[in-house]
């Protein structure tokens, strides 16, 4: 399922995520629907899989067959995980904005990445919920993975 406000362009970096019209906040963009793949660390995934698939346990990883798998990261996202597999906006996104979600709202793994996002909240080094400060995590329980949410228990924090 692809929202049909979102297209697929490319930036400096390669695919990405472009809203062809106003999108408010709340609406599925697209859905991780794709194979689901098995391995004892991310980085034993195939490359492609490893940078394109979510991670929805400890040692599952589920890819798409829609647009979602070509969201890129921002360390201020405009988007989120609903459930484990359901790409949402969590703000208004405007005409021509990039959608971009958070990779820690799904990744606790060994994968990791040099963020050049750029944006003031950058942390530099991504790839894991668990490089995410502790003072921070409660901010992302409405829209990180469920299984995130109960691995770190962000619904019990206040
Ligand atoms: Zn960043």
């Amino acid at each position: 399922m692809n929202n049909p406000k979102v297209n697929v362009g490319t930036n400096r970096f390669g695919k990405c995520l472009i809203a062809n019209s106003d999108i408010a906040k709340g609406e599925v963009v697209a859905v991780f629907d794709g194979p689901i793949y098995e391995a004892e660390k991310c980085t034993d995934l195939p490359v492609d899989i490893r940078d394109h698939a979510i991670q929805f346990e400890e040692h599952k990883w589920r890819d798409s067959n829609s647009m979602a798998r070509y969201i890129n990261h921002s360390c201020e996202p405009n988007c989120g995980i609903k459930g484990l597999f359901t790409l949402v906006t969590i703000k208004d996104v405007k005409k021509g904005d990039e959608l971009l979600w958070d990779y820690a709202m799904t990744e606790d793994g060994d994968w990791r990445m040099e963020c050049l996002c750029n944006t003031a909240s950058c942390r530099k080094i991504i790839g894991a919920f668990s490089l995410i400060p502790e003072s921070l995590r409660p901010q992302y329980k409405e829209y990180a993975s469920d299984w995130l949410v109960e691995k770190y228990k962000l619904n019990q924090t206040i």
